[in-house]
């Protein structure tokens, strides 16, 4: 009998946290790190929210509460999709949740039997992969390519719906592409759900980035289309939009009281509830004007710094960089600077087991993080499937418009540094990561 479960085997992770103890190790040799792989904004949380969620542990709010969240933050929840998605949605439907990471897991295992398909976008939110692989289903990736500016359409969801679907994921705007589905496409892809899945097919909308959009863009979401609401877990909360990663705010909408229950089930599982006086302060997110000036201000850097970036990285020889309209990633293409750099070769010359382990964006991430002092994510950290021959890495533009700028023109330099990559994969540090 083995000391860990099977099943574990098949959990995989997130990459941005666990690249933490290589930065440690830069840092611990003195280097100066620039945190391009970080997915949380780099604001803080709002003063008046800080202020209400004081104020509620004062007043003695600190117990446990209602599994599924207290009935006054999941109203304002539910006035918010209404308002937002122009659907009715009642209080009933909605879960609060420790952050929008654990509906992933919950939609997974409320819906999905072993052998059943799970549709997801790929790059996408590694934590889609891994928890399909962990409820033994089929995965099923959606290829999103920068040529099509990371969307995609009906015609290319068509073909991968078969009678074992189950569940079907969109991210809207998309971690790490930046990509947004228009109205339109997301009109043609409920066209092809409605007609070709069954009704108990779940569409899972993940749109934590449903605050952060560019060039004046709106969020649209797919539970706005016809015979949508009944279908969709629509999952958000206040991480991103609000600047609030280290509160774990999240939310799903489901499309009946009796899948809410479920979700609340799951909950009293694993965590019992979401701390109260959070969820006081995470109602106010949506109640308080002074939240949406917030918001606006952020998203508006986040803007300023997209419009430096991407022609700055475009400048870089072998660097091909789209321009993303929501999120706060930029997400090059690479694939030039690795055969300038001699990536590919160093790569094919890799041991097989080692080959199975990185990438060639894999080994410049490395070689960037190392001798450059630029943490970024490569592309088979948005899932390893359908990975081969993508090389991409991930750049949050989460950090001051100084460090993007000094962050850029380190990328331009390693981008010329053959000589050092090769010493870099021929060193001590080479050897040990690609072993
Ligand atoms: N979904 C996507 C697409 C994300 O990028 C993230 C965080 O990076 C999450 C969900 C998880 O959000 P939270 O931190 O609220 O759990």
């Amino acid at each position: 009998m083995a000391l860990i479960a099977h099943r574990m085997s098949r959990l995989g992770t997130e990459n941005a946290f666990k690249l933490g103890d290589d930065i440690q190790r830069c840092v611990d040799r003195g280097m100066d790190v620039i945190r391009f792989n970080l997915g949380a904004p780099d604001f803080r949380s709002a003063p008046h929210l800080n202020r209400i969620a004081w104020e509620a542990l004062d007043a003695g709010r600190s117990s446990y509460c209602d599994p599924a969240g207290i009935l006054s933050f999941r109203t304002a929840i539910a006035d918010h999709v209404t308002r937002t998605r122009g659907v009715d949605v009642t209080p009933g439907r909605v879960v609060v949740t420790p952050g929008a990471k654990p509906p992933i897991g919950y939609t997974l295992q409320t819906y999905v039997d072993p052998g059943d398909e799970v549709v997801y976008p790929t790059p996408g939110f590694p934590i889609y992969e891994s928890w399909v692989r962990f409820a033994g289903a089929v995965p099923v990736p959606l290829r999103l390519s920068d040529e099509r500016d990371f969307a995609f359409t009906a015609n290319d969801l068509a073909p991968l719906i078969t009678p074992r679907t189950k569940v079907i994921i969109l991210c809207s705007p998309s971690n790490p592409t930046g990509g947004v589905l228009s109205r339109d496409e997301l009109a043609g892809i409920a066209g092809v759900i409605r007609d070709r899945c069954r009704p108990d097919v779940r569409i899972y909308a993940d749109e934590i980035y449903e605050h952060i959009l560019f060039d004046g863009l709106r969020h649209e979401s797919i539970m706005s289309h016809p015979g949508m609401p009944e279908r969709t877990v629509l999952a958000s909360g206040h991480s991103k939009g609000f600047a609030m990663t280290g509160w774990r705010l999240g939310w799903a909408v489901l499309p009946t009281e009796e899948e809410a229950g479920i979700f609340k089930q799951i909950n009293i599982n694993i965590v019992s509830c979401v701390p109260p006086f959070l969820q006081e302060a995470g109602q106010a997110a949506y109640e308080d004007p002074a939240s949406a000036v917030e918001v606006e201000g952020m998203v508006r850097e986040f803007e300023k710094r997209r419009n430096w970036i991407v022609p700055a990285l475009n400048s870089i020889t072998g660097l091909r960089c789209r321009t993303p309209k929501g999120a706060f990633y930029v997400f090059p293409d690479v694939s030039g600077v690795c055969r300038r750099l001699g990536i590919y070769r160093a790569y094919r010359e890799l041991a097989e087991s080692a080959r199975g382990r990185t990438t060639p964006a894999g080994m410049l991430q490395m070689f960037l993080l190392y001798r450059y002092g630029v943490a970024s994510m490569d592309r088979a950290s948005f899932g390893r499937i359908g990975a081969e021959g993508q090389d991409f890495l991930r750049l949050s533009i989460a950090n001051s418009i100084d460090d993007i700028r000094r962050g850029v023109s380190r990328i331009a330099e390693a981008a010329d540094d053959r000589a050092g990559f090769a010493d870099f994969v021929a060193g001590d540090d080479g050897r040990e990561l690609f072993a």
